[in-house]
């Protein structure tokens, strides 16, 4: 089986550092809030290209974070509007709710997947404060017009940058574009730590000392609680891990993007559309999605053949059972759903060998659809 993200073939690569890394953590006996994230947080900063970078325990805290941190500088208050891709991961949408403000959803365009910035316009009210785009499946989502409508409109723009670590807009990485954005390091992202990790980038100092302090219980200083806050760090085990990680994920970009040059050169099966290509600075590939009519039966067809695949993903935000009471059945959102009916990620990873690539490409154009589509 062509696995989709082997994780354990990837961890091997550098097996030897991580284990001299947590054996140097294990030896300090200090396992949170201590060098090795002070260290992390230095160097992603850099790597980004902000002043701030906060370490949190997972991306969707990250998220909240910053709406969070918003909320008590005062910058936005319960109620207000978030204008937010619609084919979004659900924890965009989780981050929003969670602190009482209210997601718009907007349509992503189909040929670039990613939020329509043409639309964004349209969907501003008096009460909008801020756009959170997301750059999903490593592909950009920002353009001259999408910064142009923020700083006309005084919006705030944030990132969830949780798919596209490394990727570039001018020369400036995603993740320092707008105001703040929000980063994980889930095992499967394109850095990925040992179990969840996340973290902020900004270059507000304010923001950033007030989101440090909600991650800590509200608290500044020790035992004295300024905000009702939450418990989200990041362990000194995955602050030395994530700091390994980092000196690769260039290098393993840009074996994401050789993969990806590989089959936009040779997947050639007309029954797939592969999403518009977009240049390698603007796409780091944290997956590589096609698209089917008949995406089900593909699948099938893929894994009897000996290829892991995953659908990124099976049901939009908007459908969601825990979203019924705000969105109903009614909302239709044709882009995003055809988005999630025909959407099929194929293995992308640093590690895919260019012989299981050439399978891949095989199976894939060796497809027929189904009989109807056959004759
Ligand atoms: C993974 C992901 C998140 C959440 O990150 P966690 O670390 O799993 O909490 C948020 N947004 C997007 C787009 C993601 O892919």
């Amino acid at each position: 089986m062509i696995k989709l993200y082997d994780l354990q073939r990837i961890t091997h690569e550098h097996a030897d550092e991580y284990k001299a890394a947590m054996a140097r953590v294990i030896d300090s006996g200090w396992f949170l809030q201590g060098d090795e994230t002070k260290q992390f947080e230095h160097d992603y900063a850099r790597y980004i290209g902000t002043q701030h970078c906060v370490a949190v325990a997972n991306g969707l805290d990250a998220l909240y974070l910053i709406l969070r941190a918003y909320k008590e500088m005062g910058v936005m208050a319960d109620g207000d509007e978030i204008i937010v891709p619609a084919n979004t991961y659900i924890a965009t949408i989780l981050a929003i709710t969670r602190n009482n403000l209210k997601p718009v959803l907007v349509e992503p365009t189909w040929h670039h997947l990613e939020l329509d910035t043409d639309r964004v316009e349209q969907a501003i009210t008096p009460r909008t404060r801020g756009i959170m785009t997301v750059h999903l499946y490593g592909r950009l989502a920002c353009n001259e017009q999408l910064l142009d409508i923020c700083h006309r409109h005084h919006l705030k723009l944030m990132e969830d940058n949780a798919q596209a670590q490394g990727c570039t807009f001018n020369g400036k990485r995603t993740g320092s574009l707008g105001d703040a954005a929000a980063h994980s390091f889930y095992p499967g992202k394109n850095i990925g730590a040992m179990g969840d990790a996340g973290a902020v980038t900004t270059d507000n100092a304010e923001l950033a000392a007030t989101i440090r302090a909600l991650a800590n219980y509200g608290s500044e200083r020790k035992y004295v609680f300024k905000y009702a806050g939450i418990n989200s760090r990041m362990s000194e085990m995955d602050a030395a891990v994530l700091r390994i990680k980092l000196k690769y994920l260039d290098h393993d970009n840009a074996r994401r993007q050789q993969l990806a040059d590989f089959y936009y050169g040779h997947i050639s099966n007309p029954l797939i559309t592969l999403p518009e290509r977009l240049p390698d600075a603007h796409n780091v590939y944290h997956q590589f999605p096609i698209f089917c009519k008949e995406r089900d039966h593909l699948q099938t067809f893929l894994a009897q053949q000996g290829v892991q695949t995953l659908i990124h993903y099976p049901i939009p935000p908007h459908k969601q059972q825990c979203y019924y009471e705000a969105w109903g059945h009614e909302l239709s959102l044709p882009v995003t759903e055809r988005i999630h009916a025909e959407e099929l990620s194929i293995p992308m990873s640093p590690v895919v060998s260019a012989d299981e690539a050439q399978q891949v490409v095989d199976v894939l154009n060796k497809w027929q659809g189904t009989s109807q589509n056959a004759i």
